[in-house]
């Protein structure tokens, strides 16, 4: 390690774990949260030996590493959302994971097929629907919320949001920018107000009686049907049915969280044994009982709530870079029908 990568490290990165004398290191820039990401770290040094340093940052970590360039002391980046990882890629700030352990672990639509990125959980975008106005069954696809009979009954948040640009993406994958287009024109005539909030706030809306459909990823129903602190969540949560989209044809639309190996990193082996842990099954069943999210490793025991409300569902198995190239397209679409005005 150079002098100024050492500074850099001594300075900023906050060391999980007490292994006194370790070897080896490795860094990590984490846009996930410290309370799911803390215990995964601790479990590697304790099997592995080798030290976690982590900053943990809701924004910025992109442009520190573009900053520091050559010279960063950064390993792993990890983010709670694909959007970050396709940033990344088109930043340049990535070199290819080669490790035949993850790619048996992690199924090829999960992972970039450049090997630039790779997913660690597994959530689908639904559509959480009224349980006094909407009856089972009555809405099925994600194409249907463009039916006119919907005017005024749905909300979500806005069209930019990186959750949003993967779901309009994948609506271009598979239906073409034309079609996608006009769904989200129609969308937004069947909007019940501009987008706004998060996803929760448009479950919130549905218990409140604004709207009748909402767009919302699928562990915030865990996150809400469990919230002790803020219990009217609760209520939130009962007074939905969960909708898995296209069961008929092509499954739920699926994003992850997932990890990149950063372009300079001073411990690509290190690195990659943390990938390859985060996949392995101890941390894939840490991960989906801490936040309510899928395992991406298939075999994985579901957490009870899981397992309970969504049970068995047919997912879009399309290769995400496939979802997430169209982001730039789906962005653009967004401002031309004016989805959030
Ligand atoms: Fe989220």
């Amino acid at each position: 390690m150079t002098a100024k990568k050492a500074l850099l490290a001594g300075l900023a990165l906050s060391t999980l774990g007490s292994v006194a004398q370790a070897a080896e290191e490795v860094n990590i820039y984490s846009y996930r949260q410290e309370f799911l990401i803390k215990p995964l770290l601790e479990a590697f040094t304790a099997e592995t030996g080798i030290k976690a340093n982590v900053i943990f940052s809701k924004k910025g970590l992109l442009e520190r590493l573009e900053h520091e360039g050559a010279n960063s002391p950064a390993d792993v980046i990890l983010t709670s959302d694909i959007g970050p990882l396709h940033d990344a890629v088109e930043r340049d700030l990535v070199a290819p994971i080669d490790s035949d352990v993850i790619d048996a672990n992690v199924p090829a639509h999960y992972r970039s097929k450049e090997d630039k990125w790779v997913g660690l959980t597994a959530r689908s975008r639904i559509i959480y629907a009224s349980k006094d106005r909407v009856e089972p069954g009555e809405i099925k696809t994600y194409e249907e919320l463009a039916d006119p009979k919907w005017k005024g009954r749905i909300c979500t948040r806005s069209g930019k949001h990186s959750y949003n640009l993967s779901l309009i993406g994948s609506l271009i994958e598979h239906n073409g920018a034309e079609q996608a287009e006009q769904w989200l024109a129609a969308v937004k005539d069947n909007l019940a107000r501009n987008p706004q909030g998060n996803d929760r706030a448009q479950v919130k809306a549905v218990k409140e009686g604004q709207c009748d459909l909402a767009l919302g990823n699928t562990y915030y129903y865990g996150k809400m049907l469990t919230n002790e602190k803020e219990p009217e969540q609760v209520e939130w949560a009962k007074s939905v049915n969960l909708v898995f989209p296209n069961q008929d044809d092509r499954g739920a639309h699926m994003s992850i969280s997932g990890a990149a190996l950063a372009k300079h990193a001073p411990h690509p082996e290190a690195a990659i044994k943390l990938i390859e842990f985060l996949t392995s099954e101890k941390a894939q069943k840490m991960y989906a009982e801490v936040n309510f999210e899928f395992p991406v490793r298939p075999g994985i025991e579901w957490s009870g709530l899981l397992k309970e409300h969504m049970g068995e569902f047919k997912a879009d198995e399309v290769n995400l870079g496939d979802v997430v190239k169209h982001r730039a397209e789906a962005s653009r679409l967004v401002d031309k029908v004016g989805f959030d005005n």
